[in-house]
Parts: C-alpha cells; structure tokens; sequence
C-alpha cells in the first residue's frame, strides 16, 4: 500500500513549528507527516510553501510569518539561509547557546543519560566576524568570475562579498584577490566539464599576528600571467604567503596533494594562549581564536594538571592543547594524522620552548595501541577527534592504559554521547558538567569539553 504525503509541491500550508533540528530547521507536523522548514522557530505560525515531497517527509520555505517567535532577530537576508553559511542567524544569539546546550541534553536523555548536566553554553561577546579562514569556490555566472557560497545541497554559487561570519579582513582580502584573478581574465573551474582553471581560494589570517595566507587552488598547473598574479596579490596588506595548491581531479575534495609556494612564507603565524604557532595550508587550526582560547582554558583547568602528570593528546593538530598543557604537566605525547600538522607541531614546540613534548604522525586508532603495548601510564588522556568521534580501538586503548581521566573535547554531540556510554560501559563516569563552548556563532555546529573520570 502506498501512503501519499498529505503536503503537495508549491502549494501553501498553514503550520507551526514545533520543533528546530540538529541542523537549525524548523519542523512542522501536518497529519504526523514531518516538514523541514528553514528559518523558522518553535512556537511560530508560518505560512510555508511545499518546496520537495520526499516518501517520510517534506520541505518547506516560510512565505510569511504569521505569529512571531520572541527568539526571532532580523536577519541578513536570504543569502546567508540560501547558503547555509549562517543558518542560525534568525535566533537571538542567548536563544542560539540554549538550542546548543538543549542539542547535548536532549541526546543525552535519548540514551537515558539524563544524570549528566550539561552547563550554558560559554559564547562571544560579539558573535559575528570571528572565522579566522575561508574556502571559498570560484566560478563564472553571466560571463564573469564570481567569488561566494554554494546554496545549500547544490553547487549553484551565490556570489557573496560580507560572509558575515569571517574576518572581515578575509572578506576584503577575498575581493581583492577575485579583482586580480578577473583583471588577469583567469578561467573560472567549471566542474561539470572538468575544465577552467581556478577552482577556490583559501585565506586564512592570524587573529593575532595579523598575517594573511592565500591558497590558489587550480585545476592545472600551468596558469596564465602566475607571476603577475603573484605579485599582485602580495601587494595586498597583512599577505606574507601565497601558495598554489593543485587539484588535478574532478572531486568535492577543495585541496589536492601539490602544492607550490609561489611567494613568501610556506606557513603564518599565530598566537594563542601567549604561545606562537606556526601554521601550514595543510594544517588543521580551530577557526575562532577568541572562542578557542577558552575551550582550551576550560581543557587544561578539567585536566587538573599539577605539573608530575604524563598527557596524551590525541588528534593533536599543530599541537596547540599539547603545548597549553605541557607548560603545567610533566611529559605530554600527540598523535596525529596530517604529517604537515605534526612538523608544524614539531618546530611550535621548539620554537615555544616546549622541550617536554613528543609528536608521532599516525592513526589515532593504531598509535594508542603502540602506546599501550610500550607500557605508557599517562595520567590524562586529552581526545578532540573530528566529526565521527572515537574508534572503538581507541576507547580500548585509554580505557588500558588506565588514566585518571580523560578529558574530551568533541565537534559532534551525537558522537560524544556514544563515546561517553562506551566509556561508561568500562568503568569511565561523567561526575561534572559538560561545557559547551561556542566555537561557530550563527551556526548549529555544537563543541564541548566533557571529562571522564575512572571510578576507583
Ligand atoms: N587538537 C587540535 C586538532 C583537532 S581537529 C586543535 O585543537 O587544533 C582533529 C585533528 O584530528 C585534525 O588535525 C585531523 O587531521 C586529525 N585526525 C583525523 N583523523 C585522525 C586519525 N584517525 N588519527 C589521528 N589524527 C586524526
């Protein structure tokens, strides 16, 4: 039997949101029947237009807004929602930390973990302007070479100058840069075709240090008048490194595997913490600085670290939390994947004095069971995996080398309630509040620092 959508294709239905989802949509019921509708709040009354039907649910587009949710601000207009780059932007910033903290608790109380607290999201003091990177696509649209945002789920540009949530010196460097690719008349990456040549730019700038990195990400090697591009660019203020990057294959992937330095430094710098980091294109850095400072504050207070204890940082990156943690613990070991980010991590720890560190390229997955099988005792094991959390070999690996506690820094609650479980189920408790720390204003991403500690 085949149950039909009570909700039809470009007809308009009178609804109320009920609830947001992990990804900030407002969801509306109609005869049970779930609709996906951006940029709208619980509690409102919507009038929405059916945009696509699929078997279980529907999505939807606010046509007007019949009651008014107190959590709604005026937005930026539709290409901020069109885009996904700020698809928060609608809430009040208290009501975007209390959906943040609300995501956590609400997983937690799926996996009945309702015991755990889970304390207000720690936020900005101004929420806008904060990435300290962009990697932005470059394509031609009426004949000209365009720099902005995909709309969400498409590879259709909306071409942007203010991204509302960047440096807004990245912004201009962004512009500046198109400027010289359009002057030089550079063929924009065409990806249905394979052809053009620019396919995206990479900035990054140090919050701190004020130095900017630029990345050409190309399709060839080869690009028309390179040197007067080149150079053109380094005449923009802050640039101290400017890098080709080639991307030879038709992928979703932004970076490829080449790269060139084509003027300046291969690396900028930046401060956290008072300490000097060096950082590669290839390099994994957090994007908010100020935010990152206290999620880091927030790790090495949880550690309670007396300056006798042996650490592990797992996931390490350029060996930002190693370095903060070596400073007030004995010995400190990371381990990370990117071989960039751990010869970066090297010469951070040389260059910060930080002669108690140690850092080995490596899978998490396999580089915990070297440490265990060598007989490594740590004390605190510090975790920040990416986005799919901990390999089960991993909880293994810590849960054996038995330490005190584990402090877990996650991108993704959904992951860190599975983890927290996992651990739970070998004798590792959660006794303090998590910690959200809002590391990406405007946007539903949730970070959060959680310990675990071994019950005795
Ligand atoms: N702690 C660092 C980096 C955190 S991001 C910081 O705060 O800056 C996660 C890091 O894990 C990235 O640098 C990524 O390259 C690395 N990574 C991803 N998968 C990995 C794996 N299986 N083993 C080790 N490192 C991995």
């Amino acid at each position: 039997m085949k149950i039909k959508a009570p909700v039809e294709k470009n007809k308009i239905y009178t609804v109320k949101i009920e609830d947001l989802t992990y990804q900030g949509m407002g969801v509306a019921k109609i005869e049970h029947f779930p609709i996906f509708i951006a940029d709208s709040i619980p509690g409102e009354k919507i009038e929405s237009k059916i945009t696509k039907v699929q078997k279980n649910f529907a999505f939807g587009r606010v046509e007007k807004v019949l009651e008014e949710s107190p959590d709604r601000v005026a937005g930026n207009g539709a290409a901020y929602t069109q885009t996904g780059i700020a698809p928060l932007q609608h809430l009040t910033y208290d009501a975007q930390l209390k959906f943040k903290q609300n995501q956590i608790n609400n997983l937690l109380k799926k996996s009945h973990l309702e015991k755990i607290e889970v304390a207000d999201t720690i936020g900005m003091e101004d929420p806008t302007g904060y990435r300290n990177k962009a990697q932005i696509p470059v394509r031609k649209i009426k004949g000209q070479l365009e720099t902005g945002f995909f709309k969400r789920n498409s590879h259709d540009l909306v071409p942007i100058e203010d991204f509302y949530i960047q440096d807004p010196i990245i912004d201009q460097v962004i512009v500046k840069v198109r400027d010289i690719l359009r002057e030089y008349r550079v063929e924009p990456y065409d990806e249905i075709n394979h052809k053009g040549i620019i396919r995206n730019i990479m900035v990054r700038r140090g919050r701190r240090s004020g130095q900017v990195m630029v990345v050409l990400i190309t399709r060839t090697k080869d690009v028309p008048h390179l040197d007067e591009i080149t150079a053109a660019i380094t005449q923009i203020d802050g640039v101290v490194s400017v890098i080709q990057n080639i991307n030879y294959k038709q992928t979703n992937v932004i970076m490829g595997e080449e790269d060139r330095v084509l003027a300046g430094e291969s690396v900028i710098h930046d401060e956290l913490l008072g300490q000097d980091f060096i950082i590669s294109a290839h390099s994994f850095y957090q994007v908010n600085p100020l935010q990152t400072e206290k999620l880091y504050q927030l790790a090495i207070e949880k550690a309670g670290l007396t300056g006798n204890e042996t650490v592990l940082d797992v996931y390490s990156g350029i060996g930002t939390i190693s370095l903060a943690m070596a400073q007030a613990a004995k010995k400190v070991y990371g381990v990370e994947i990117v071989k960039e980010a751990v010869q970066d991590a090297k010469i951070n720890a040389f260059q910060n004095n930080a002669t108690n560190t140690e850092f080995v390229v490596g899978k998490a997955e396999d580089q915990m069971q070297t440490w265990q099988a060598d007989g490594l005792k740590p004390d605190v094991v510090v975790v920040d995996p990416p986005r799919k959390g901990l390999d089960q070999s991993v909880i293994d690996a810590t849960v054996a080398m038995q330490p005190t506690r584990v402090v877990y820094v996650s991108c993704n609650p959904a992951t860190l309630v599975r983890d927290i479980e996992r651990f739970g189920e070998q004798g590792y408790d959660v006794n303090q509040p998590i910690v959200p720390v809002d590391q990406f204003p405007q946007t539903p991403h949730v970070e959060s620092v959680t310990v675990l500690e071994r019950k005795d």
